[in-house]
């Protein structure tokens, strides 16, 4: 196993069942997480015995980071893994701190028709370890601490449930990377039952849904996933979440030109949020040059806004990040593979 895949209670279990008090595990995640050390054997207050056994066991190993663009306040970074499969993550420095855009999944089958990633069939799920890399090396690279941490790269992640939940206990850890629960976003196309479930981790994690259609005729058309889970469905699971763990969620809109952008749109999105402990996130497309979808205007988005707002919506648009880095989700990793 990959350490970067274990929560510190796991490497808790691990040293008890090979005879060894559990504090040990506390001194390896500070080697690897505080320290950043690379190698067990730089680990040097750990005995060694323990060391080779340590060796035995688990490998350290991570992703190789062999793109990087870099555009105003934005870094984005392709890393190839263990299996040639590629993923990337987007580094947006706010004047609140440092967002990790991260990665769950090579591809996505979620499907949706605006999306870059979803064009790309799913490989294969991402391992914590894969997942905490992208972290840990863009750390690195640019000699900063990330604060705050989102889960809106490729891939979808409450199809990839266990691995995300296991790397938001190691990410959270105080004795390691610790970044606070409420700096880390989960982003959902809207997968109902793992809605529920997620509700019950009683974490402290911001949970996004991407909504992207106040209607099911629009947004069966838009994603794949409301043929499954209809907005009725989807809509009373976040209550029952919003209910359960007494956060507010935030509902993710991406702007499209001529197809959600209307006036019309913005009341019946009103009406569908009333009351609820929401805040809407518009979000101006980024384009791709595979996908036909346009972004819409600016005065469309503001008008957009003045309709939510006049409804008592919270609600505010993303400032724009890298359009000039090819920002949108999956964008870089298709142009990569496509050249090569
Ligand atoms: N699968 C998850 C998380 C990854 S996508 C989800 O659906 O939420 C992260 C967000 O980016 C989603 O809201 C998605 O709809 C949005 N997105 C996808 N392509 C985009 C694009 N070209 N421009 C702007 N946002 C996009």
């Amino acid at each position: 196993m990959n350490i970067y895949s274990a929560t510190l209670e796991d490497l808790e279990h691990y040293f008890e069942s090979i005879d060894e008090k559990k504090f040990k595990a506390i001194q390896v995640y500070d080697w690897l997480y505080k320290k950043r050390v690379k190698s067990f054997k730089k680990m040097s207050n750990i005995k060694k015995t323990v060391i080779d056994t340590l060796a035995r066991d688990f490998t350290i190993s991570q992703p190789k980071i062999i793109a990087k663009q870099i555009g105003k306040d934005v870094f984005k970074y392709l890393f190839e893994l263990d299996d040639k499969a590629k993923v990337e993550a987007v580094l947006m420095i706010h004047n609140y701190g440092n967002s990790l855009c991260v990665s769950t999944q090579v591809g996505c089958n979620m499907g949706c028709a605006f999306c870059e990633s979803g064009r790309r069939k799913k490989k294969r799920n991402l391992e914590p370890s894969e997942m905490v890399s992208q972290i840990l090396l863009i750390e690195e690279d640019l000699n900063i601490r990330i604060s705050h941490v989102v889960l809106m790269g490729i891939g979808e992640p409450f199809d990839n449930y266990e691995n995300v939940m296991k790397f938001i206990k190691i990410v959270n850890c105080g004795k390691g990377i610790d970044i606070g629960a409420r700096h880390i976003t989960v982003s959902t196309c809207g997968i109902v039952p793992k809605i529920k479930e997620f509700a019950k981790e009683n974490l402290q994690v911001n949970l996004a849904i991407s909504l992207h259609a106040p209607n099911d005729e629009l947004r069966n058309r838009l994603m794949k996933i409301n043929k499954v889970y209809k907005l009725e469905e989807l809509i009373k699971a976040v209550k029952e979440y919003i209910v359960q763990t007494n956060r507010r969620v935030t509902f993710e809109y991406i702007m499209l030109k001529d197809i959600n952008d209307s006036k019309k749109c913005a009341l019946e999105l009103a009406y569908l949020l009333k009351g609820l402990n929401a805040y809407v996130n518009l979000i101006p497309y980024n384009e791709t040059s595979h996908i036909d979808f346009k972004k819409a205007n600016e005065d469309r988005i503001m008008e957009f806004y003045d309709v939510l707002k006049k409804n008592k919506i919270n609600v505010t648009v993303r400032k724009e990040f890298g359009s000039e880095v090819s920002a949108a989700c999956g964008q870089l990793r298709s142009n990569y593979e496509e050249e090569n």
